[in-house]
């Protein structure tokens, strides 16, 4: 396939420029002095201002030439590829995006328009100040930690909350070095022929197949299914190595930004260097240059969050999409997306493979595969000596057990034998913070957010109640904020603060840690807690989910499931397929090494059919069982799906546009679907802000888009009123 060449445009001729300006679409300016190509990144004017756009193809004219102004510069990046403008126009298409909001996605690399050459770097130095101050000491800790990483005066001073005359002094004295650096300089190159690891024979076979995908080009995805330990990650980095000895581009997305670092740990392994990364702890002037570098082929792979997906890859010839099925994958602000479907769509549009990597996939993608849309890949066995941990069940209706006491005797005499031999146990809760309900003994109030509709959370290390939802929060009262009664305000529930506060009790000479997000500063402080367990630091590890996702810890050989219902109840037709992959993976966690895992599920419902499945171990069963149910009810994956949330600060505007969608149903009702509601949204109220929302379900077939585009094409919105659409929502 010959690569066609962009269209170039004279000085002077007329062509489209789109902006990330929220406009109705490209605007109509002149070609500069030099002319440009279609797909240049340019800067133009725009009222007063002069904003970022990119080249959008021919002008449309229509009104006097004249009139039309000039394009300022043509930007010092490469220009962006046609397939990317295919990948913004389709994908803004399916989520019902403006094409504004979605070149935003693609231009997030800070200072885009104005890059000196040359830059200044702080690095640590080797001189120990004089004189240590906290604001000397916040600047080195910040240094310290981030090794051989050297942030701007800006980053380093944001970064440790101090002015820069601070670093200046450090750096008069040599305890931190100033560097002239260029900038954007390309990354060190990975070698793919570096030895690998000897794969077993299962391995070998999957690897093979994901290669011999990769030589022949073009589109295609493979679901690459295997019990967590099996090697997933093995096999799939020889399908990067492929890629990379093919001079093309490799993609891994990450669920979750605390496993990139033993994820880079094991690139560095076998490639010899560390890949660009893209997520939300990387440093502005990173981001910079590894949006630059993979826009110039100076970045062979790049190991990123959802979002670097919108990177300007130039050659991307492999996605990786690790834990596929992980609901954070979902973007739910903005542009609502899900990163996995999205994978599909970029490659689909530039010939690249795609590889789902899961233990437990998705149930579209599972039914993706059974269609044979998708490949299929199987790793049966875990790796080594390691095998599937031993499942069971806790009934406890049959446990006694104090009220506000969460672990059961048999749960505590498993953790106990464990504990005694050495090895590490796990008790998994998935609930931040100390207790889900804060209570008046007094009067019955429940202490709830002032801006939604959500209760306060005590996190009691922080001694402040915090709302999950808009992250408001406040010193814990001393008395109840609606009856006034002093010291009668209770916990209700258990929290993973609180069940750490059981265990110290219950187990009084173990070591135990506690894992969730909240407790942890920084990014570093996580890492170095996680491999501290991992070397044997702790005998007991209390987690939310941020356990369940990858991480190794080889002494670990019990989970205890401290509510394995937790999942189930609700409404959500999703519920039971999240339980069962949550279950699996924590599940997962225990029995890496050579010893046999187990864990033990502690349930109210044993004869609950998710539970049995989970216990059973039988995925297939499950699959089927859950794919039937849907089947019948029409949703996803056998029938499509999207949800409408009108939010307003006013509860009557919102209901009555809500009623008003619902009446004006023609433009749905003809393609075959249906809608639903208006009902308050699964949150309420947000930020002070009502939300109702129309789930609208139709046929698998039907042009979705374009009747959800005609029917709320019908309304105008009233002030202060929001409508997003949201294609494929997680909960239905
Ligand atoms: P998964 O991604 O399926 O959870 P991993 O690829 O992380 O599995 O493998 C689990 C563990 O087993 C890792 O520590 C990995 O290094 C090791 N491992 C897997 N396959 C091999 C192999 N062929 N040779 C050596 N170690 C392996
Ligand atoms: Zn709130």
């Amino acid at each position: 396939m010959i690569p066609s060449l962009p269209e170039f445009y004279n000085e002077g001729a007329l062509v489209a420029v789109l902006t990330a300006q929220p406009l109705d679409g490209p605007l109509d300016y002149l070609a500069p002095e030099g002319g440009c190509v279609s797909g240049a990144f340019v800067e133009v004017p725009l009222g007063p201002r002069r904003v970022p756009g990119v080249v959008w193809g021919p002008g449309r004219g229509g009104f006097e030439l004249r009139k039309a102004r000039s394009i300022i510069r043509v930007l010092d990046v490469a220009p962006m590829r046609d397939e990317m403008q295919e990948f913004l126009r389709r994908a803004g298409e399916y989520t019902l995006t403006p094409l504004s909001a979605m070149l935003r996605l693609a231009t997030r690399a800070p200072g885009l328009s104005n890059p000196p050459s040359m830059q200044k770097i702080y690095r640590l130095g080797d001189v120990t100040p004089e004189r240590m101050t906290d604001a000397r000491a916040r600047v080195l800790e910040v240094l310290r930690g981030y090794g051989t990483l050297g942030f701007t005066l800006k980053e380093l001073g944001d970064l440790a909350g101090v002015t820069s005359s601070v670093i200046k002094g450090l750096v008069a004295q040599g305890a931190v070095r100033e560097e002239d650096t260029p900038r954007d300089t390309p990354f060190a190159r990975l070698d793919p022929d570096l030895p690998a690891r000897d794969l077993v024979p299962e391995q070998s076979v999957a690897a093979e197949a994901l290669c011999s995908g990769v030589r022949g080009g073009g589109y295609g995805t493979t679901l690459l299914r295997g019990v967590t330990g099996s090697g997933k990650t093995e096999v799939y980095l020889e399908a990067v190595a492929e890629t990379l000895r093919l001079g093309r581009q490799a993609l891994v997305l990450l669920p979750e930004i605390a496993l990139t670092a033993e994820f880079l740990t094991r690139v560095e392994a076998r490639f010899g260097a560390r890949p660009a990364e893209w997520h939300s702890g990387v440093t502005m002037t990173e981001r910079r240059r590894t949006w630059k570098m993979v826009g110039q082929g100076g970045a062979q792979m790049v190991v990123g969050a959802r979002s670097a997906l919108f990177l300007p890859f130039q050659n991307l010839g492999l996605i990786v999409v690790d834990e596929e099925h992980d609901s954070s994958y979902k973007q739910e602000d903005g542009v609502l997306y899900n990163a996995r479907d999205m994978a599909v769509l970029r490659a689909a549009i530039c010939g690249a493979r795609v590889v789902l990597a899961s233990a437990t996939p998705s149930l579209e993608s599972w039914a993706n595969a059974e269609a044979g849309k998708y490949e299929r890949l199987e790793l049966s066995a875990r790796y080594g000596a390691a095998v599937m941990p031993e499942l069971a069940a806790i009934d406890m209706r049959a446990e006694s057990l104090p009220s506000n006491r969460w672990v059961s005797p048999t749960l505590q005499a498993a953790v106990n034998s464990r504990v005694a031999a050495g090895e590490q146990a796990l008790l998994f809760l998935n609930r931040r913070g100390y207790a889900p309900t804060t209570i008046c003994r007094a009067c019955g109030h429940q202490i709830g957010c002032e801006h939604c509709d959500a209760r306060m959370v005590e996190h009691r290390f922080q001694k402040r109640l915090i709302c999950h939802q808009c992250g408001e929060s406040a010193a814990m009262p001393v008395a109840c904020p609606s009856c006034g009664a002093e010291g009668r305000l209770a916990a209700v529930g258990p929290g993973v603060e609180r069940l750490a506060e059981e265990a110290a009790a219950l187990f009084p000479q173990a070591r135990i840690a506690v894992l969730s997000s909240d407790l942890f500063g920084s990014a570093r402080a996580l890492r170095e807690q996680i491999a501290g367990i991992a070397a044997g630091g702790a005998d007991i590890i209390i987690g939310t989910q941020l356990v369940a996702k990858g991480h190794n810890f080889p002494l670990l050989t019990l989970v205890g499931v401290i509510d394995a219902d937790l999942g189930l109840q609700g409404s959500d037709l999703r519920a039971a397929e999240r339980t069962f992959q949550l279950m699996r993976q924590v599940a997962g966690r225990a029995g890496r090494a050579e010893r046999r895992g187990r864990a033990l599920l502690q349930t109210f419902q044993p004869e609950h059919p998710v539970i049995r499945a989970i216990l059973a171990g039988d995925e297939e069963g499950f699959w089927r069982t859950e794919a039937e149910a849907r089947r019948a009810a029409g949703v996803p994956p056998y029938g499509r799906m999207a949800g409408i949330i009108l939010s307003s600060p006013d509860m009557q505007a919102v209901y009555d546009l809500g009623g008003e969608l619902a009446r004006r149903d023609g433009p749905i009702r003809a393609v075959g679907a249906q809608v639903f509601g208006p009902a308050p949204a699964p949150i309420a109220r947000i930020r002070g802000r009502h939300r109702v929302r129309l789930l609208v379900k139709a046929p698998k077939g039907a042009a979705l888009q374009a009747a959800i585009a005609a029917w709320i094409g019908q309304v105008r919105l009233p002030p202060q009123t929001r409508m997003t659409v949201d294609i494929d929502p997680q909960s239905f």
